[in-house]
Parts: C-alpha cells; sequence; structure tokens
C-alpha cells in the first residue's frame, strides 16, 4: 500500500550542504515528495518533537541539536513507506548501519546521525502534521 513517512534532513546535514546528495538517494529509493521545506526548530519544538524521548540520558543533547541550526523536514509517500525508509536510511548508529545506506555515508555519529526516519504508520502521520498541514502536501 502506498502510504507516508516523515523525513528530517537534521543540522548536520544542512551544515554539510549534503542536501542534494541525500534527497537524491531518498528519491532513488523511489520516495515521491509531498511537502519540503527548511526552518529552525526552537529548542522547546524539538523537545515537543522528541517527547517520546524525554527522560532518556541523550534527549538534552538530542534536542540542543536539533535546535541549532535550521532542518529539512519533508514529507515522503511510497509503498511501505516507513518501513522502506528505515531501510534507506540504515541504523540509528552509522558504525551499525548497512553499507550505502544514507547514515553509513554521511553521518558521524550516533547523535548526529543526518536523517530522522518515523518509526510507524501512527507515528508518521503525527510527525507529518507537526510540520505541514493537509493542503501542504501535494501528491
Ligand atoms: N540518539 C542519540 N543517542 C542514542 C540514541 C539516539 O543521540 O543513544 C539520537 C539520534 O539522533 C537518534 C535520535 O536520538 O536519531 C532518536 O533516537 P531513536 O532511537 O528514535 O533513533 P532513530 O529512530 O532516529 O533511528
Ligand atoms: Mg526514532
Amino acid at each position: 500500500m502506498s502510504n507516508r513517512t516523515l523525513a528530517i534532513l537534521k543540522p548536520d546535514c544542512v551544515r554539510k550542504n549534503f542536501q542534494g546528495k541525500v534527497l537524491s538517494k531518498i528519491q532513488e529509493a523511489g520516495f515521491k515528495v509531498l511537502a519540503m521545506k527548511q526552518i529552525r526548530l526552537t529548542k522547546s519544538q524539538a523537545e515537543g518533537f522528541y517527547a517520546v524521548h524525554k527522560g532518556r540520558p541523550f534527549f538534552a543533547e538530542l534536542t540542543a541539536f536539533m535546535s541549532s541550526g535550521p532542518c529539512v523536514p519533508i514529507a515522503l509517500e511510497r509503498n511501505d513507506a516507513v518501513a522502506t525508509f528505515r531501510k534507506t536510511i540504515g541504523a540509528t548508529d552509522p558504525a551499525e548501519a548497512e553499507p550505502g545506506t544514507v547514515r553509513r555515508e554521511f553521518a558521524d555519529s550516533k547523535g548526529e546521525n543526518i536523517v530522522h526516519g518515523s518509526d510507524s504508520d501512527e507515528n508518521a502521520k503525527i510527525e507529518i502534521g507537526f510540520f505541514f498541514s493537509d493542503s501542504e502536501l501535494l501528491g
């Protein structure tokens, strides 16, 4: 079934000027872009987006990083979008990610790992709604 996931090109991706390289890999993996923009999250917006990780030891570092510069949220569509996208980006820690994945190719560390991907259809819907209104999703 064709469905949706949310990607974010994280602030390290933007700082390194790797947006084009990463978007190419995403498009080569068969994803269609429904919506995309560049924004800078405030610390409290980053805390809201990652609320599920509140209380984890990396929460403060993660939300400081995600609000440290502009990022690029992208709503994507493909069949089996969530699982296929997570396969395309690879494991959270780039050292553990399969060769050829986005994180293995472009990321420096488990914290600064270039790209976010939703982990379920339910969270994809919530996360897309965090950044985009329905009328901005153009298929
Ligand atoms: N993270 C981290 N240290 C960890 C685990 C996660 O810095 O030990 C950061 C990393 O940027 C990761 C994000 O927190 O992408 C969200 O963690 P999650 O476990 O959801 O990983 P993901 O779904 O992004 O692969
Ligand atoms: Mg996650």
